[in-house]
């Protein structure tokens, strides 16, 4: 069996892990950049936690608040001229994605000078600043993975720095500051963790592990789905507090669930799944997550005339024994689409197929497959 496997993060997974292992932030270094988005962090008691435990080991900090959704490379290259105005020689990112992947090009861009133009090349001396994140959404599984996806607004798309320099040192995984999330982006933010562990089943550089990595991700997925649809559906009903309808329980699921399908692409790489969904992120505004579940459907069914078996058992991990059951579910989850033109889809598709993404399919798309995708897609 050969393959390869590389993920250096350490993870520390339980109720008060931070508070519990304030110790570690030592080993990182002597003062801290906190990057977090605007409001959330300093809502679910995760800020106060980290403050609290660098306290305790008098360690200095500077806060960096002004990370917004679906990063940009201009957030990057502010947040490092503030690390560096603030002599920090570490980074602790708490967020979903988003500001988790700007906590990595933060740490690149503080000890790196790189020109904007050359961010995407992959070409970077050997050395980043220390990381520490806690993933407050569970979707992304960017804890685990050597991507920080940027707004890229030269290319008109969201495009990676991908190198091994940006695995974090430390993970702490809390479900109790996932307990406030809405149902929204809960339901966006599982759709994206669901994708990952598809697409790593569906990408050539799938392996023996990551494909056991995407299974266990898959069935706790679907262990969570009965409470997820019931608040996603409470929610059209505008009950008062939908998400207190996920028990903390099932947050600690999710939260698992979107970490080991952040190691499954951290090994595989993610498919034209992803590299559709960037245009429409970039060009409507859809949350990654939604993006990514309208599309997987139609995708699968690309993929089945191909490779039926594989997408037999990728739907039976999620529960299902056909494709219109999947479809059904997301249409329950995810309710009126958005309305796009076919010239826009055509665009999109072109775009995606300049992407690397491609060239991980095992099954590789045509333009014109992407383009019936799409339009499968948002019918
Ligand atoms: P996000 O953009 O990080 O966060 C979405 C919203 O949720 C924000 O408004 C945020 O508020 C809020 N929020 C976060 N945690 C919360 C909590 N515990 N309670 C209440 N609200 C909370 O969304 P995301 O889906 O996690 O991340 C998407 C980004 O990740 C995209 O840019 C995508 O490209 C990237 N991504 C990266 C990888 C990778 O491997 N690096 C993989 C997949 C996706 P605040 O702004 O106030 O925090
Ligand atoms: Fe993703």
């Amino acid at each position: 069996m050969t393959y390869k496997y590389y993920m250096p993060a350490r993870i520390i997974s339980g109720a008060d892990c931070i508070t519990n292992n304030s110790g570690l932030f030592k080993t990182l270094g002597k003062k801290a950049l906190i990057v977090t988005g605007a409001d959330s962090a300093k809502m679910n008691g995760s800020m106060k936690d980290v403050i609290s435990a660098l306290e305790s080991e008098c360690i200095p900090y500077a806060l960096y608040d002004r990370v917004a959704s679906n990063p940009t490379v201009s957030c990057a290259y502010e947040g490092a001229d503030y690390a560096k105005d603030n002599g920090a020689d570490f980074v602790i990112a708490i967020g979903g994605g988003s500001t988790m992947d700007a906590g990595k090009a933060i740490a690149l861009l503080t000890v790196q000078e790189i020109n904007e133009s050359d961010l995407f090349s992959g070409l970077y001396e050997n050395k980043v600043m220390p990381m520490a994140f806690v993933p407050t959404t569970a979707g992304t599984g960017s804890e685990v993975t050597q991507y920080s996806i940027l707004t890229n607004d030269r290319a008109q798309t969201k495009t990676s720095i991908a190198t091994e320099l940006l695995f974090p040192d430390l993970v702490f995984l809390d479900p109790k500051y996932t307990k406030a999330l809405p149902v929204k982006t809960t339901v966006n933010t599982v759709m994206d963790a669901l994708s990952h562990a598809v697409e790593g089943m569906l990408s050539v550089k799938g392996s023996f592990l990551s494909n056991a990595l995407a299974a266990e991700s898959l069935r706790l997925i679907r262990e969570c789905m009965p409470q997820l649809l019931n608040a996603a559906e409470q929610t059209k009903k505008t009950a008062e507090r939908p998400e207190a309808l996920i028990s903390v329980y099932t947050r600690e699921k999710l939260l698992q669930a979107s970490l080991m399908a952040g190691m499954v692409i951290a090994q595989t790489g993610t498919t034209a799944v992803h590299a559709m969904g960037y245009s429409l992120t970039y060009f409507k505004n859809i949350d990654h997550g939604r993006a990514n579940g309208l599309l997987l459907a139609g995708y699968l069914k690309l993929v089945e005339k191909v490779q039926p078996e594989l997408t037999a058992r990728i739907l039976s991990l999620i529960g299902f024994s056909d494709i219109g059951q999947f479809k059904e579910l997301t249409d329950r989850l995810f309710g009126e689409k958005e309305k796009i033109s076919e010239y826009e889809f055509k665009k999109y598709s072109g775009m995606a197929m300049k992407t690397k993404n491609i060239a991980n399919c095992i099954v590789t798309p045509t333009e014109n497959d992407l383009t019936a995708v799409f339009l499968e897609s948002f019918n």
